[in-house]
């Protein structure tokens, strides 16, 4: 199951594309984000059309007190007939008057933001001074121009750091928005093997932030927090090199390193998560008899991409033609590559006509993108899985790496049962 550490990617050339992407902004974050922080309100600085996104991203969730909302920048606005800025303040002044619960505000910039140049670092401060302490407001960007959709997280984290507490103590910090349930799981967990404590960025609720110092160690969660890493290496921590928590070795690999970093033996995290190991194990082998010896093709969306092939490749059978990221972090993605035997073609960027040709060509069994190339694909015979429900869906550590296996074998699993009642229609597609 396992490649000897000498057959990893590491030194395998990356194909750099940098054409035409097909992926979400970075507001698609809110998603996640709003639910995770409690406290916290989004309000996107955007157009009609960043609303409608949100609106659908957000699918058929209905809130009483929604924690996300659109600023809409008016034709006046764009065309600088107006002032943006007393607007928004008079916005801002509206929404914490009508909601006492919101301690975070963050004000996301999106393209036209952008593009007329309003500067939201300077509304944040001004605004902060107004609200302040009650409410803290930071800003950052979930523009289409600067970021895809995972990114958005990465921001958002990377615009907390700089605002939060100093401390000299030696702390743990885990790093990645994770639903709760999954995060309790992983606290549970480094509880047992002795490591407490532990803080959480982003913790659910503001008065709960962590603080950061020298002495401050992290273990990243998500693969894409790479500007949260880099502001919070600039307040002095310092990262925990390791493959992510995805599937039953790279959650055992993930707590090692974590373990070792606190002077507590490989021996005792073995002996912790022998149970859960064994059951995520077997959850992973009842997928892996779909997945084994099938061909998989990563689109570069999420920044998942990398620690997912390893999991398919090493743990479920899968061979990978080729894994796409939209960012390659040679620090945080190499403990990945190290495990990736050799063979795919790693590319970092996406010129998508070039890559569509590509994924035609290898006709892999199934093939890893966004929404808007999932239909065409599909159409013409390939198999999809869409990106976004990876990051939608819990899928870290033990008890979720069935599930993880799962979401690939679905796609598989309905094309041979239509393969199987209507064999022409597969046939005429092909
Ligand atoms: S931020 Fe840009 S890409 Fe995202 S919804 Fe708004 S206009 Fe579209």
């Amino acid at each position: 199951m396992n490649a000897p550490l000498d057959t990893g990617c590491r030194d395998t050339p990356v194909l750099r594309e940098r054409g035409q992407r097909e992926v979400f902004c970075g507001l698609t974050g809110i998603i996640w984000l709003h639910r995770k922080m409690q406290d916290a309100f989004f309000l996107v600085v955007g157009s009609r059309t960043c609303a409608h996104l949100l609106q659908s991203a957000a699918g058929v969730m209905i809130f009483a007190e929604p924690r996300f909302g659109t600023a809409i920048l008016e034709e006046k606005d764009l065309a600088g007939m107006a002032d943006a800025n007393a607007e928004l303040d008079r916005e801002v002044a509206r929404l914490l008057a009508r909601r006492p619960d919101i301690k975070q505000l963050f004000l996301v910039g999106s393209c036209p933001s952008e593009v007329i140049k309003l500067d939201l670092s300077r509304a944040a401060e001004r605004l902060s001074a107004q609200h302040g302490p009650k409410v803290r407001v930071l800003n950052y960007s979930g523009s289409g121009i600067e970021t895809t959709f995972t990114e958005g997280e990465d921001a958002c984290l990377a615009a907390l750091v700089p605002s939060l507490p100093e401390t000299q103590a030696r702390e743990l910090l885990l790093v990645g928005a994770l639903p709760d349930v999954v995060e309790d799981q992983a606290l549970d967990l480094l509880a047992q093997i002795g490591i407490s404590p532990v803080r959480c960025l982003p913790a659910r609720h503001a008065e709960d932030m962590p603080s950061i110092g020298p002495n401050t160690v992290y273990a990243l969660t998500q693969p894409f927090a790479g500007d949260t890493h880099a502001a919070l290496q600039r307040r002095g921590a310092r990262r925990i090199p390791a493959p992510f928590p995805f599937g039953a070795e790279g959650t055992t690999l993930w707590l090692k390193a974590v373990a070792a970093e606190f002077g507590i033996a490989p021996e005792k995290v073995d002996q912790v998560v022998a149970a859960p190991r064994a059951r995520a194990e077997k959850a992973i082998a009842a997928a892996a008899t779909t997945l084994r010896g099938k061909r998989i093709f990563f689109m570069p969306d999420s920044q998942l991409e990398l620690p997912l092939a390893r999991f398919l490749t090493r743990e479920c059978g899968m061979e990978a033609v080729e894994i796409s990221t939209p960012y390659l972090h040679a620090d945080l993605h190499g403990p990945e590559l190290d495990l990736i035997a050799k063979g795919p073609v790693i590319s970092e960027g996406q010129d998508v006509d070039l890559q569509l040709d590509r994924v035609r060509a290898t006709r892999p069994d199934l093939t890893v993108c966004g929404l808007g190339l999932a239909n065409p694909l599909e159409a013409e015979g390939l198999a999809t899985k869409w990106a976004i429900e990876l990051v939608f869906t819990p899928v870290h550590f033990y008890e979720q790496a069935g599930d993880l296996a799962s979401l690939f074998a679905r796609p598989l699993r309905r094309r041979d049962l239509l393969a199987r009642q209507h064999p022409n229609r597969l046939e005429a597609a092909e």
